[in-house]
């Protein structure tokens, strides 16, 4: 039977963030029947799903479908979405935990790295952070930046052999038709169908042998219509680190096996060219107004898999420059930080402070972990973070205004306009409808008025 804490309400709980980690820990609270729960998912868009929505890759439909998964979720009855809310802005911390009994962070870690390498400001060179929001159609994302930057470009050097590398290798090498059927924001397919871009190199600075990329990910590239993959034999001879670290790694073996056969075909007559190079290691971004070329030190790998220069130089021409190299997460006012690592600490899900447990505090997915994993990995996190939630019930302590009419009370005196479940539903509707007019099954909605203007129309029975 569940535990209705001392015969009053249900446990209050604020997760923040309804990407796959906040939505699989709503998942995980509404599953078990130890505690009876009360949940609220805030977000600080206007639609929920996090990098479900805007970070897998429009074209990966299989992938991009979990949504529907996470959104059935958001369907139950104990569960109420709260988006367009910044935790930090329109709410403090320190204001949740007068609503809640409990509060789940899972903002995720979607900031990027930078390479700390001179030039890296140039016009023309971007984030895979930005180019992937743009894609996505992202209410914050710099689309007069992005759309400078691939509008004048003919060659473009990615730098990053992670699976977002390949995703934005091939969004660029795509032709209109084969980006079609995406969700795509309309003026996205438009620019993209006028692209310019004639080569895309991408750049790893270890060997093949360490990319992160996976098979599946690597072989796309050599299924596109009009774009030829180029591979260097050279960058495929195997050191004793690189012989090491493929033995026995199915997928390790794979890609070599991939890369290798890519070595030795013979130019298709495709359009766009995609070169895959290893052992590169971007030392300085070029260029005076804007980028001209990526100047790279050829690297070696150290008996001890260091990784060494060669003081092999050369200059790869390209007008855009696209890094890749990982995510970041960033600290919340009133939440403890580890800055190094770029994580809230925690043990087993609960948030520590100097070692302490901070009474009611919760964290899973990539704020807790790292941006690493796959989404289905932030299931597994969610759930174990939910059973020390509910391990620690009994012992909470209690909200001060639990009522559920409270919080959002409180919002909408500050003039929030939180966007309920029933307004993210006018808003798919509008995105199937709007897709529909064009002869496509959806097209996202990347304005933010737009989204709340179509969230609105819930409002209006
Ligand atoms: C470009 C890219 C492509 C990817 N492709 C794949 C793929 O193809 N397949 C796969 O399995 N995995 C993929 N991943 C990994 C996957 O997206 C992550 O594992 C997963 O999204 C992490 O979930 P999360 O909930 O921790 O974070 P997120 O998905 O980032 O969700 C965090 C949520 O918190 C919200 N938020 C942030 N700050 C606040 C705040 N202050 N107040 C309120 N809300 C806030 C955000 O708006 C967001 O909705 C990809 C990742 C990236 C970056």
């Amino acid at each position: 039977m569940p535990d209705s804490r001392s015969g009053t309400s249900p446990l209050r709980v604020a997760i923040i963030g309804s990407g796959p980690s906040g939505l699989y820990a709503a998942e995980a609270l509404t599953s078990q029947d130890d505690v009876e729960v009360s949940v609220d998912v805030l977000d600080r868009l206007p639609a929920p799903f996090g990098l479900a929505r805007y970070g897998v890759a429009p074209d990966h439909l299989s992938l991009r479908s979990v949504r529907h998964t996470l959104a059935a979720v958001l369907d139950h009855s104990a569960v109420r979405l709260l988006a367009n809310v910044e935790v930090g802005t329109d709410i403090s911390v320190e204001e949740l935990h007068r609503f809640y009994d409990a509060i789940v962070f899972t903002y995720g870690a979607a900031t990027d790295q930078h390479l700390e390498i001179p030039g890296e400001d140039l016009a023309g060179t971007i984030s895979a952070t930005e180019l992937v929001n743009w894609y996505c159609g992202h209410p914050d994302a710099a689309a007069e930046r992005v759309e400078a930057a691939i509008m004048a470009a003919t060659s473009a050097v990615v730098i990053g052999v992670g699976n977002v590398a390949v995703d934005v290798t091939r969004v660029l090498s795509k032709t209109a038709p084969e980006l079609e059927h995406t969700d795509m924001p309309q003026h996205v397919l438009d620019l993209l169908a006028t692209s310019s871009i004639r080569s895309v190199t991408v750049l790893g600075r270890r060997g093949p042998a360490q990319a992160a990329f996976t098979t599946k990910e690597l072989r796309e590239l050599g299924e596109l219509a009009d774009a030829d993959v180029l591979v260097d034999p050279r960058d495929l001879a195997l050191d004793p680190v690189s012989e090491a670290d493929i033995e026995g790694e199915r997928r390790r073996e794979r890609n070599m096996q991939v890369l290798a056969d890519w070595s030795t075909r013979a130019k298709g007559g495709g359009r766009r060219t995609i070169r895959l190079g290893f052992f590169s290691q971007p030392v300085e971004i070029i260029g005076r107004d804007r980028v001209t070329g990526v100047r790279v030190e050829r690297t070696r790998l150290d008996a001890d898999g260091s990784l060494g220069g060669t003081g092999d130089y050369t200059t790869i021409d390209a007008d855009l420059v696209v890094r890749s190299v990982g995510y970041r997460g960033m600290p919340l006012a009133g939440v403890p930080f580890d800055t190094a690592r770029g994580i809230i600490p925690h043990h087993e899900g609960r948030v520590l402070d100097d070692d302490a447990v901070v009474p009611g505090e919760y964290v899973a997915g990539w704020i807790k972990r790292g941006p690493t994993g796959i989404i289905g990995t932030n299931k597994k996190d969610a759930t174990a973070t939910v059973h020390s939630l509910i391990a620690d019930a009994p012992r909470l302590p209690r909200a001060a205004q639990p009522d559920p009419d409270a919080v959002t009370t409180h919002l909408s005196d500050r003039g929030v306009r939180y966007v309920t479940v029933d307004g993210w539903r006018a808003i798919d509707a509008a995105e199937i409808a709007l897709g529909e007019s064009r002869g496509r099954a959806r097209t996202t909605l990347h304005d933010r008025d737009a989204l709340l203007e179509s969230a609105r129309w819930s409002e209006r029975d």
